[in-house]
Order: C-alpha cells, then structure tokens, then sequence
C-alpha cells in the first residue's frame, strides 16, 4: 500500500487510517508511530476532508492519552455531539445549545478517557437525535461519503460519516429508533446498540429516556466489540443501567457459529423492503449458512403498529425531556424578553428547529388530559406486544437477521416535504428500540453504489453473539473493507 491516491483531499497513509484498533494498538506499542502522530494524522484529515462532509460541529485538540496501557490508549475518536465532555462544546445539533459548553464529563467519555482513547471533535446529529437523515442539524446537513448527494442518515449521522470517510478509527452514537443502525448501514460501517441499560446515560443528553442507548460505530464487528467493552457498565447515576457485569466481548469473537439458530423475520421481507435491498441481506444470510448457521422462519408481525407507537412514545418522552430549554437555565435566551411568558416562547421557537417543534407539540398533545388513555396508554400496550413477539421468536432461534432499512441511502431533500415518509425508514430497527434489545448494522454490500447493511438482533445482554456472528460474517466477505472515494485505498484501485 502508499499513501498515493487520485484524490488529493485524501492525506494521511492509507494503511494508518484503513488500520483496525487491533493494529492501531500494535504500531503505538511498538513505537512506530506515537499518539501525538496518530491524533496529527486524522486531525490532518479532518483538516482537508471534512469541509466536503460537515460531519463534524466542532474540532477538539487532542489531549495526551490518559492512560498508556489500557485498550484504547492513544486510539483517536469523536463522539456524537450529544456526549457531555466537560469543557467542549456540546450542542446536540441545536440551536438552543449551541453555546453551551459541558461543565461535566458524561460517563461514557469518563470511561473512554480512562482507556485511553483520544477525543478529536463532536460529529454533527440532527437536532436532539430526532430525525432519519441528518438535515435536521441547526449546524447544516450531511454528506454521505459515499455520494454527496445522498443523506448519511441520522440521526448519528456525522458519526457515521467521520468513520465512513476514515476520519476516526470509531465513534460515539445513540440509537433512540435506529439512529447508529441506520446511519451505518447507509454509510457502511459497522454499528451497535447495545441492550438498553448496558450503556449509561448519564451525561447524553436525554431525548426519550426510555429508548435512548449510547453505542459504538466503527469499521468492523471487532472494533465495535473493543469500544464496547470500555463504554459499558454499571453506573449508579442513571438508574435504569444494568448491574451486571461485562464481558469480554473480543474473547468470542472467533467462535464458530455452527449449529447457531438464526430466525429469519418473514414481514419483513414483503412489499415495505426494495428487492435489491433484499437481494443483499439474502445474500449476506447465505453466508451465515455457509459458515454452519441453520435458518429458521419466524414472525415478527406489526411493524407497523410498533412505527406508530414509537412516534407517539417518544415524542412525549421528549415534551416532558426539552421542557427544562426554557432561557432560564441552559442554552440559548430570546433577546429583550417583556416578560417570563415572553421569555419561554421566543426562546423556545427561536431556538428549537421545525422537526423538534413537531415533537414536542404531538407529545404534549398525546399525554394531555383527556386524551392519555386513547393515545399514550394504547402505545404501551403495542410496545408491550411487540416485546412479546420477539420473546416468542427467541424461542426459537438464537440471532435474528435481517435488513436494517428498507432502502439504500435516499437523496437529500427526498424525503423533506414528507415526515411520515422520513419516519418509515425506522420500520426494521424501531421494534428492536420497543423491545430494549441490542442490535448490530454490518455492512452487507451496495445497492446502487450507495451502500446497505444487515441488521443482527439479539437477547437482551446478549452483545457479544452480535459480535461473534457479525466477525464470523466479515472474515467471509470484504464489505466492510471498503472505503469510499474520500478515503481511497490505492490498494483498492
Ligand atoms: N429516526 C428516529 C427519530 O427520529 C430515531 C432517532 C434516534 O434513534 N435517535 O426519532
């Protein structure tokens, strides 16, 4: 391999940046690069690629590591824009936040400093994680690195870019309804949601709290697996984490998965999927047999009723959520309020974007009096159902696969007009959200030159099949492997 390539905006050796985390951690310790090197070279790539991907809303300068022998010592990363880290700028794509400057460290980048690892920006998100496609960001939209006219998804958007476009070895994420499946499937990267609980939330600024989960993107199962292991964990400041303990998720990871029972959803291979979609994560579940897997048919009905319930659940999670933006105490003030009413209403409408006003207003509506029973209590007992037809499918198998979208990546703006539309691209991983289950996106291959991804769901805490099955799966096939043109590998030309 050189770092030679046609594209000059392309720094960096192709080898370094295309590097896994595995052998980020051999070239440090055997001194043949040194952190400060390593932070310098995908710095210099930030520098020269990201004014074409404005995956990132803010650039940090990299620290010494704090931690010289633990996994992630030296290994460079960004975290979504919605991680307190204690004197950044954290403005969850918002308006309202986009002063704001974190007084505290989230646990999650507590635990990822203590390992090691080195924050270089905040990657840019739709506005309080609400959206499919990354142009809800007060901060401008996304480009797909793929194809600039394509979204990247959302609403882990930049994150999933900044990996996609080898601007960082891996990336923080929160996955409410699919926000670090679905970006990685459409910019093809690897991604996990842990099970709920499995990551703390405190410090990530809350959306629907009883959905949101932080996890990983990063370029293969394997990386995921070592992140994850450092950003889990029992925290007792967010009480709904999980007291268990955690594994280690790269002991498996070699396993063989012969004889493992993988269910195959049949809805969701019907109508709602496009058939090259299709075509791929068949394709891709053809290897898992290839590799010993048996495949059994399951059912995984009202997909549809799941899709209502969430957009009814969580926007009032996040009424009641975004109700302390109100001028007072964070963020952004209207200027001259007459007075206390004046205050809340033009700093609200000034400083939240139109998607966040629709939430707010469909979730202060659901839970009015009056209309709870009909609306609020009619979506957890779907929520409920839905749980229960994945308890009843994991009667049956042991993984569930299937796609992770319906399509590839759409164009900016397709989708603008048309909420309910947006709001469809959900349907595969919102059940999974219902249920608190842990799901993973691989990248599968490409529809249209645009990239798609399959989606791995497990049993609650059970993360590290998820890795297992998906580094089974990319020791067959090179999908992941491949960069796009921002990130060209001569080696690949
Ligand atoms: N697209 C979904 C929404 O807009 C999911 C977002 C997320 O997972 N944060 O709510």
């Amino acid at each position: 391999m050189s770092s030679s390539n046609q594209h000059p905006a392309a720094t960096g050796d192709s080898a370094t940046i295309n590097a896994s985390i595995a052998e980020l951690r051999g070239l440090l310790a055997a001194g043949r690069i040194s952190p400060t090197e390593l932070a310098g070279t995908f710095a210099a790539r930030i520098e020269a690629v990201d004014p074409g991907l404005n995956s990132l809303i803010s650039r940090v300068e990299a620290a010494a590591p704090a931690s010289t022998d633990g996994p992630l010592a030296g290994i460079p990363y960004v975290h979504k824009d919605i991680f307190c880290a204690k004197g950044t700028r954290t403005t969850c794509g918002s308006r309202m936040l986009a002063d704001w400057v974190a007084p505290y460290d989230s646990t999650v980048h507590e635990r990822l400093t203590r390992s090691g690892a080195v924050l270089l920006g905040k990657a840019n998100m739709d506005e309080f994680a609400m959206g499919s496609s990354n142009e809800n960001s007060h901060f401008g939209a996304v480009a797909n690195p793929w194809d600039a006219k394509a979204v990247p998804g959302g609403s882990s958007g930049g994150s999933a870019a900044a990996v996609a476009a080898r601007l960082a070895p891996f990336a923080t994420g929160t996955d409410t309804g699919g926000s670090i499946r679905q970006p990685a499937a459409y910019c093809g990267v690897t991604g996990i949601k842990p099970t709920y609980g499995r990551v703390s939330r405190y410090g990530m600024i809350a959306y629907a709290s009883s959905f949101d989960q932080g996890g990983v993107i990063a370029k293969s199962a394997e990386d995921c697996a070592i992140v994850l292991g450092e950003m889990a964990g029992f925290d007792p400041r967010d009480s709904t984490s999980a007291d268990r303990e955690v594994p280690d998720y790269t002991a498996t990871l070699g396993e063989s998965i012969a004889g493992l029972r993988v269910g195959i959803p049949r809805q969701w291979f019907t109508d709602a999927l496009e058939p090259a979609v299709g075509d791929a994560v068949t394709a891709a579940i053809d290897e898992l047999r290839a590799a010993g897997a048996e495949t059994v048919e399951i059912d995984l009905p009202d997909a549809e009723i799941a899709l209502a319930a969430y957009y009814l659940l969580a926007p009032a999670e996040a009424s009641s959520n975004l109700s302390r933006f109100d001028g007072v105490r964070f963020g952004y003030r209207c200027e001259e309020p007459k007075d206390l009413q004046d205050l809340y209403e033009r700093t609200r409408s000034e400083g939240f974007g139109a998607e966040v006003k629709r939430r707010i207003l469909v979730g202060t509506y659901a839970l009015s009096a009056g209309y709870y029973d009909a609306f609020y209590r009619r979506a957890q007992k779907a929520r409920r159902l839905v749980s229960g037809h994945f308890d009843r499918a994991f009667g049956q198998c042991d993984v569930i696969a299937g796609p992770v979208t319906p399509s590839a990546a759409f164009d900016r703006g397709a989708h603008s007009a048309d909420p309910a539309k947006m709001y469809l691209e959900d349907i595969f991983t919102i059940p999974v959200n219902l249920a608190g289950l842990p799901g993973m996106s691989v990248p599968a291959g490409f529809v249209g030159g645009r990239p798609v991804g399959l989606q791995l769901i497990g049993r609650h805490f059970d993360e590290a099949r998820l890795f297992n099955v998906a580094h089974q799966y990319q020791q067959r096939v090179d999908w992941h492997r491949r960069t796009p043109p921002v990130a060209a590998d001569s080696s690949n030309h």
